[in-house]
């Protein structure tokens, strides 16, 4: 491909991309596909011979759009609301096309340094001192793996050459997302050593049988090692009492991994700052600028107080590796498993150029905003409920007939195409999740949302009378 081709072949999918922006309200939120549907309509071996790039975005217009389900739209409220702005977007394809690998300093200086800059910006948008280290992941599922990872090399160094000590515990809380389980499952404390704690009637880790927990582990001759707590659970959006688990791990000498992975954007809001409240007494904190901070999949922000604990547990330093400026520079690839990384810090420093803080401020407030008006639409109706607090930006909620009438709401609602919405259950209860979070996402988004949802459940319980249940 020429210089001159390549030009044209852009423009053609920047336009499609632009046009993509102005039409997404329009389009289906959800596809209709149906599992395997694609696999049977593309050729089953690769083509011999190269194809034009405009035959190949024909076909991507044409199959693989409408077989996906739009995360990048405005009524994607399902799971937590993502978004990838235009300025990430354009960061995104100058990094495919410089591709450079961030793993040494050496290997490219930029894109170590503007790491280093864009975490310390997000570090004080945080309020959190000069001792926290950041580092850019690609989840915060790996995140997770590698603070545990770091706690374990903490808590019980030998492991690193002898293997795992038996007995080592995690502490989660019911509603901690599964990415730590994993985490644990894979570093080999096994599922055994994975304490689930309790939660309250808002779905809080319960400090005090957290303690309970441990006193318990430590008769009987177990060592705990990690707890993780949420500011922004999954289910419910729940905000772990951290700083009481904060004293806790303290008075134990446990590692402390604070996941707000979806919360912590919040708290670069100034006036939603006390929510973070204790997170700066952990010993590692994710924040994952890819689901509330307006940067595109994938980019997950870990800090930490004891890089030198994650440095310890993941270098090995290879000859081949080695460069005349180690103790100079930071070589990410020490602070993790993963040699080969993404610039993933040019996002983050389009995003934060181009909104600022008060931009970026001003987008989150009306998410949170959005979110406490559809609490009110809900709670002045009533067949409906809330069923956790809107302490952020998810809106959790039913309709008071039961299960199956809820199963089926959401079912109708995204068959229709206009929203999609997930689920989780509380309490037994068959409950939908509407999460806002997407830059898109305005009022009128949420009312029509809102009046389809009331419209859909006054013909389910008419339909279904019989459906009723406590
Ligand atoms: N932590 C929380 C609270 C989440 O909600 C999620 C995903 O939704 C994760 C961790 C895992 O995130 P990732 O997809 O970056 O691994």
């Amino acid at each position: 491909m020429t210089a001159e081709e390549f030009r044209q072949a852009a423009y053609e999918h920047i336009d499609w991309i632009a046009e993509y922006f102005e039409s997404v309200r329009q389009l289906p939120v959800m596809t209709n596909q149906s599992p395997g549907e694609l696999i049977r309509r593309l050729p089953a071996a690769a083509p011999e011979n190269g194809e034009s790039i405009s035959d190949i975005l024909a076909d991507f217009k044409s199959g693989i759009f409408p077989a996906l389900t739009l995360w990048n739209h405005p009524r994607f409220f399902a799971y937590f609301s993502v978004s990838s702005t235009p300025p990430s977007i354009l960061a995104d394809l100058l990094a495919s096309a410089l591709n450079v690998n961030a793993m040494l300093w050496k290997a490219s200086p930029a894109a170590t340094e503007l790491e280093q800059v864009t975490l310390n910006w997000l570090r004080q948008w945080l309020l959190l001192d000069e001792q926290w280290f950041g580092i850019i992941y690609d989840t915060a599922s790996v995140g997770v793996m590698q603070a545990i990872g770091a706690a374990r090399e903490w808590i019980a160094p030998e492991c690193r050459v002898k293997g795992m000590r038996a007995g080592l515990t995690v502490y989660v809380s019911e509603h901690t997302h599964s990415s730590s389980e994993k985490a644990a499952i894979t570093l080999g404390f096994g599922q055994e050593n994975v304490r689930k704690i309790p939660v309250d009637h808002n779905f809080r880790m319960r400090a005090d049988l957290l303690r309970d927990a441990i006193e318990a582990d430590l008769a009987a001759g177990k060592t705990p090692c990690c707890i993780v707590a949420s500011i922004g659970s999954t289910s419910t959006a729940a905000i772990d009492p951290v700083d009481a688990i904060a004293d806790i791990a303290d008075h134990y000498r446990v590692w402390l991994h604070v996941d707000s992975a979806y919360g912590g954007s919040a708290a670069v809001v100034p006036e939603m700052r006390p929510i973070f409240k204790g997170a700066e007494r952990a010993h590692s904190l994710i924040l994952n600028p890819h689901k509330w901070l307006y940067v595109s999949i994938d980019c997950s922000v870990l800090f930490t107080r004891l890089p030198e604990i994650f440095r310890r547990a993941s270098s090995l330093s290879a000859e081949y590796l080695k460069t005349g400026e180690d103790d100079q520079v930071i070589n990410y690839m020490d602070y993790g498993v993963q040699l080969g990384r993404r610039f993933r810090a040019l996002k983050l420093w389009y995003v934060f150029r181009f909104y600022g803080k008060e931009g970026i401020v001003g987008m989150l407030r009306e998410s949170l905003r959005l979110a406490q008006l559809l609490k009110s639409l809900i709670e002045a109706d009533p067949n409906f409920e809330v069923l956790a607090p809107v302490d952020l930006s998810l809106v959790c909620f039913r309709h008071r007939s039961g299960n199956a009438v809820n199963r089926r709401l959401l079912a109708e609602l995204n068959a229709t195409g206009q929203a999609f919405l997930s689920h989780t259950v509380l309490h037994g209860k068959y409950v939908l999740r509407l999460a806002i979070g997407n830059f898109q996402t305005t009022e009128g988004d949420i009312r029509g949302t809102w009046s389809t949802i009331t419209a859909l459940a006054k013909g389910i319980a008419a339909t279904e009378p019989a459906l009723s249940e406590a």
